[in-house]
């Protein structure tokens, strides 16, 4: 095992301007007796001052690499771009809002020295709405009965990721990106941290109720066709349902010349139909949305700038 490994920081920042400073400072503290590493910083399309303090940031530390994307793209896209460009003989996914407690990346890299390839943390103790935490619950029980891989719950990005593991998620070329799936995907000897998150050192988080349920949505639909399995055994029993009542209503008629009430009966089932039909629609729809995202081919971020100490060395021919 070499004395000194190297390895990557990647750290997606969207509208961090006041936190990123600190995160960067406290990550390298941590890490500079113990390994050799970059950090790569991405901005995902910030509107704050993010920009501004990243190309001071640049000038200050000299393994830092600054990618701006063109617009903002969501944490997975930027996360991405992070892997892509990564070199490290392992990478280290961080959060810019200082939440991830940078002392659990030595714990991380211990266990990667152990032969694990992933190391991935586990947050204990979230402090969230109710209403998001128990959807999550759900959500999490649902995914682990249905999707076609395992995915840990409460299991983030905060994570080490082997040069294999990188490799490997660097091979998925899906625009439907739930990263947490996708680690999952690759598998490789995994385990995990317990860890609880820190206070936000500045802003709220990014991830609304409704982001989260885009997200959610983009996890079961990439990973389970489950739901489509439901709708049509839905239909199904529905069909059957309408069968066994139109037979009730055949006999009373036939044999007791009871003429059962009309328009009741009749709005009842409209109703109950029309309910059915959507709902197998929506599902479909989320399905034939993922395949349109996917067919166009669109490339998951774009670079609007790249910086760094050792850039603008070669370019100024040094
Ligand atoms: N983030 C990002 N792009 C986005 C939203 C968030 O790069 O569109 C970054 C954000 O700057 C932070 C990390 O992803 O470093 C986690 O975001 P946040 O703190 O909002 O999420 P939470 O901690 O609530 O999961
Ligand atoms: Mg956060």
């Amino acid at each position: 095992m070499q004395a000194q490994p190297f390895v990557s920081i990647v750290i997606p920042a969207y509208n961090e301007a006041a936190s990123i400073r600190h995160t960067i400072s406290e990550i390298a503290q941590v890490l500079n007796s113990h390994c050799h590493f970059e950090i790569l910083l991405v901005d995902d399309g910030s509107k704050d001052a993010t920009a501004l303090v990243a190309h001071q940031l640049v000038q200050e530390v000299d393994c830092l690499i600054y990618l701006r994307l063109s617009r903002n793209f969501g944490k997975e896209a930027a996360i991405s771009a992070g892997l892509h460009r990564a070199k490290g003989d392992a990478v280290m996914i961080v959060d810019a809002d200082g939440q991830h407690p940078p002392e659990l990346l030595l714990t991380f890299m211990r266990l990667w020295q152990e032969g694990y390839e992933t190391v991935y943390g586990v947050q204990e103790q979230r402090q969230e709405n109710h209403l998001i935490k128990a959807a999550k619950k759900i959500y999490y029980q649902l995914m682990s009965r249905f999707s076609s891989v395992d995915i840990p719950a409460n299991a983030g990005d905060f994570r080490l990721l082997d040069r294999k593991a990188v490799d490997s998620l660097n091979l998925i070329t899906e625009n439907n990106r739930y990263m947490k799936g996708l680690y999952a995907w690759v598998g490789y000897r995994s385990v995990a941290v317990p860890f609880t998150a820190r206070k936000r050192l500045a802003g709220t988080s990014q991830f609304s109720f409704f982001k989260l349920v885009k997200l959610g949505m983009s996890g079961l639909t990439g990973f389970s066709v489950i739901p489509l399995r439901i709708a049509s055994i839905l239909g199904l029993l529905v069909s059957a349902l309408a069968f066994i009542l139109g037979i009730q209503i055949l006999i009373e008629y036939l044999f007791h010349h009871q003429p059962v009430p009309g328009w009741p009966t009749l709005a009842v089932g409209m109703m109950f139909f029309a309910g059915i039909e959507l709902l197998a629609l929506g599902i479909i729809g989320e399905y034939v949305g993922n395949i349109f995202e996917e067919v166009k081919r669109r490339p998951l971020y774009l670079i609007a700038e790249e910086h760094s100490q050792h850039q603008q060395r070669q370019s100024s021919g040094q």
